[in-house]
């Protein structure tokens, strides 16, 4: 035994065992339980084409399909201080940390972009609920404060699309911090004159609520999407009653007058387009390309 046989050899075995395709080619849904070809789901982006329910999207996967032949530029976040706290539960801090990128392959909970939709440009962040379930920490602050930052200095609107199980345990009181530096951030654009549109995703809980997810001068909702402070069990249980059907999904909140829109993933692009160009005194949008102007003329003249 060498260290030819122990590393060399099973790091060129799995170099060429690694699977082309994806193991799961099939995903179930989780309300209609029908099997979803992985690609005919892509194209429907995560929506379950046999009942219309919003399975979660990544960030990337999202920002591919809204922005104008799926091209965006991320945007630079600040790096914060790692595990200050030195915070350890079952396992260490960074650890989690660590698990969640190797995971998801991003960096943090949160992405930030630039790009065109429908030849509108904007700023975009999207929360990324399966890393470590999109928690609140200094690093979604920093993102957040960095997108406000770039829509002001480039005079763009600001979309944020929230996924979020609240704040991050992890980093104690530095987490809550990010409520107060999120609205301030939420403020400068205010301030700036330029516009800030939510669009809340299932789940939107916690101190996200609490804070930048709620100060949208639009709110929307995508459908059946869960978005309260605290959960219907925690409130189930602290006021011993039965909560009434749908209590605090989208459609319950839009009836309440909590939000403006629920819309269909698929409508979303168009809707924010719409209002985003509304809200900026931009000509509306124009669908499809003209022809050119000799096409027009020759076209007259044929039927002249
Ligand atoms: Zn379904």
């Amino acid at each position: 035994m060498n260290w030819i046989s122990n590393y060399v050899r099973p790091k060129i075995n799995s170099l060429f065992s690694r699977r082309e395709v994806p193991e799961n080619l099939w995903t179930k849904c989780p309300e209609c339980g029908t099997m979803l070809f992985h690609r005919e789901l892509a194209a429907n982006l995560n929506v379950c084409t046999s009942c219309d329910h919003h399975m979660a999207i990544s960030p990337r996967d999202r920002f591919t399909g809204l922005f104008d032949v799926g091209v965006f530029v991320e945007v630079k976040v600040p790096e914060p201080v790692v595990d200050p706290l030195h915070f350890r539960d079952q396992k260490k801090y960074p650890d989690r940390l660590k698990a969640a990128q190797k995971s998801t392959g991003e960096r943090e909970a949160m992405l930030v972009v630039e790009g065109e939709v429908g030849r509108t440009p904007i700023v975009a962040v999207a929360q990324d609920f399966s890393f470590m379930a999109g928690s609140m920490g200094m690093y979604v602050g920093n993102a957040i404060i960095a997108a406000a930052q770039r829509a002001v200095a480039t005079k763009r609107p600001l979309v944020l699309f929230s996924a979020a199980g609240g704040a991050r345990m992890q980093e104690g009181i530095l987490s809550l911090m990010q409520m107060p530096r999120t609205t301030v951030a939420v403020q400068m654009l205010k301030e700036a004159g330029l516009p800030y549109v939510v669009v809340l995703t299932h789940p939107t809980t916690g101190g996200v609520t609490a804070s930048y997810a709620m100060l949208g001068d639009v709110q929307i909702a995508e459908p059946n999407a869960l978005i309260c402070f605290a959960g219907p069990r925690v409130i189930e249980q602290t006021i011993r009653e039965k909560l009434p059907e749908g209590f605090q999904r989208a459609e319950y909140l839009l009836d309440h007058g909590m939000l403006d829109r629920v819309t269909h993933r698929k409508a979303l692009r168009e809707e924010l387009v719409t209002i985003l160009r509304m809200l900026m005194n931009q000509s509306p949008a124009v669908k499809g390309d003209l022809p050119p102007p000799g096409e027009i003329l020759e076209a007259a003249e044929a039927k002249a």
